[in-house]
């Protein structure tokens, strides 16, 4: 706070756009950024080969653009879930001879949940299987619509590989950018955020800095995160030796202490006494309250919050194995909304809850719902950190209840199920005698012979049922715990495959608090 004000006293002048590449894989997001540093980036040595350090500027004609290096809606929502805002404009890269793709449409809620306006780059246009009207068309699905279509979207059309229309995309960036009207001071101490970091063995602690306000010098010393130090030195992308470096431009650090983690922000404090005791007392507040201050929202937290009027929409994400049992749920979701109360779908989509579905949790203060499907083990991590709440169903009209009853708040709904234990198939034996036997490493809780079980396969559930046998060498038990092994025969099912998990599950009565 009392940085900001201090900024205030600087006059802020137009700075240049921070842009982010997403779109579905293979549809040209690295070959773009590569097709652009290639062309634009001065290397420092005739023929020498640029550095990646997470995050290049080119310069333009018509000004700067400074694209991050790392593409993709994954790195772009975990920087926002640790609360760095650093992109401007997302481009949306849709390769013309494959259209819209899952991933393209994840990217759109991403961005969209970010609330950053997205330019669409129609990629391989080179190619003659090129249809860029239908991915145009493709587009109107998810309410992006170009501007040449009465939309507010600017598509451009390009190829990494010939390079064709990477010019108007650029002049599309600063035209956005102009819309934007972003501002930062140029003079003053810097402020900015860690794009990435890492121990180099010669050099100790190397950091790539953002500077997003103020002008940052070789000599200053900062603090980020739990790490300061004085700058030693500083480089460019080109590898070159810079002595300062304005808002919207990338350098790489040397000087700090320690390696400050992606997305920390970085500050210019007066003395190095003083960034040693900033940094000491955030790494002791970090440790006593990481998990207060990272809270996500709860189904309860929101029930609270609904009776106390202050959130009017409840935010879900939501997950399901097919795209049948999706469309229902949001279909019946999305009427659930009342005049004081919306239901808002953050984001929607086929397959297991991932990382980027629950740092989108995170910054869009959402539930996750799973539908038949469940969360990996990165997600399980994000969700736990930050405390967000994941319920799984597999009958819609539960699911639906109990949103319903969230918004009504005439109940409190309360977990239904719980999964005990996970074991996951590492051979399958077949034989006349014992039927199909899967040879399973039980890998959480425990795993009972009278519980109700799923099969899944890559997290998503393919079988509901019950135990036919549970055994442990020769003999029959009625429960195997985590770390040991187990045979496991599922009554009426024999597709079990290695590489599949089986979880046993508890249900238990719901609450009622009225
Ligand atoms: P990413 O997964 O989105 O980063 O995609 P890549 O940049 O790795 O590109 C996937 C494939 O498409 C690679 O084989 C590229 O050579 C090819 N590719 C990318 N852009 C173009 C393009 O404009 N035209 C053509 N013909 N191929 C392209």
């Amino acid at each position: 706070e009392e940085l900001e004000e201090q900024e205030g006293q600087f006059e802020a002048y137009p700075r240049p756009p921070v842009v982010t590449i997403m779109g579905h894989v293979d549809h040209g997001k690295t070959s773009l950024l590569d097709y652009i540093r290639r062309t634009r980036v001065a290397s420092a040595e005739a023929g020498g080969i640029t550095q990646h350090i997470g995050a290049y500027h080119v310069e333009t004609p018509r000004g700067t653009v400074t694209f991050l290096d790392t593409p993709g809606h994954a790195a772009f929502s975990a920087m926002r879930a640790r609360g760095a805002k650093v992109t401007d404009i997302v481009v949306l890269v849709v390769a013309a001879d494959d259209g819209v793709m899952p991933q393209t449409a994840e990217a759109i809620q991403h961005a969209r949940a970010a609330g950053v306006p997205l330019i669409v780059a129609i990629n391989k246009i080179d190619k003659h299987e090129a249809n860029p009207d239908r991915v145009m068309q493709e587009l109107t699905q998810h309410e992006v619509l170009a501007e040449e279509w009465g939309g507010d979207t600017m598509m451009v059309k390009v190829s990494a590989k010939t390079g064709a229309g990477i010019d108007d995309l650029l002049e599309a960036i600063l035209l956005q950018a102009e819309v934007l009207e972003l501002k930062a001071p140029i003079e003053g101490p810097a402020r900015g955020t860690i794009i990435e970091s890492s121990l180099d063995k010669g050099r100790g602690p190397v950091a790539t800095v953002l500077v997003q306000a103020g002008t940052l010098k070789r000599g200053d010393i900062i603090v980020s995160g739990t790490e300061y130090g004085r700058v030693r030195a500083m480089f460019d992308e080109s590898g070159r030796t810079v002595e300062a470096a304005g808002p919207s431009i990338p350098v790489q650090v040397l000087g700090l202490s320690g390696t400050p983690n992606a997305s920390d922000d970085v500050v210019v404090v007066s003395d190095e006494r003083r960034a040693r005791e900033v940094a000491e007392l955030r790494a002791a507040r970090s440790r006593q309250s990481r998990l207060d201050e990272q809270r996500g929202v709860s189904l309860d937290q929101l029930f609270t919050q609904l009776k106390e009027g202050e959130q009017k929409s409840v935010n879900i994400i939501l997950k399901a194995d097919v795209q049948g049992s999706l469309e229902a749920l949001k279909e019946s979701l999305l009427k659930l909304s009342t005049d004081e109360v919306k239901v808002a779908i953050v984001a929607a989509g086929i397959g297991g809850i991932t990382e980027s579905d629950a740092n989108l949790a995170v910054t869009s203060n959402a539930i996750l719902l799973g539908f038949n499907v469940r969360a990996d083990a990165a997600a399980r991590r994000v969700i736990e950190e930050r405390g967000l709440d994941l319920r799984y169903y597999s009958v819609i009209y539960e699911l639906i209840d109990d949103v319903k009853k969230a918004i009504a708040g005439l109940l409190r709904p309360v977990v239904t199920e719980e999964i005990i234990g996970l074991a996951e198939v590492r051979e399958v034996f077949r034989s006349s005698k014992f039927g199909t036997v899967a040879g399973c490493m039980v890998v959480e809780g425990v795993i009972k012979r009278n519980n109700p079980i799923r099969v899944l396969r890559n997290n998503v559930v393919i079988y509901e049922g019950t135990l036919e046998s549970l055994r442990r060498f020769k003999d029959d038990v009625s429960e195997v715990k985590q770390g040991f092994e187990c045979g496991i025969g599922v009554r009426n099912y024999t597709d079990v495959r290695p590489g599949d998990q089986i979880e046993v599950f508890e249900r238990t009565e719901r609450a009622r608090v009225l």
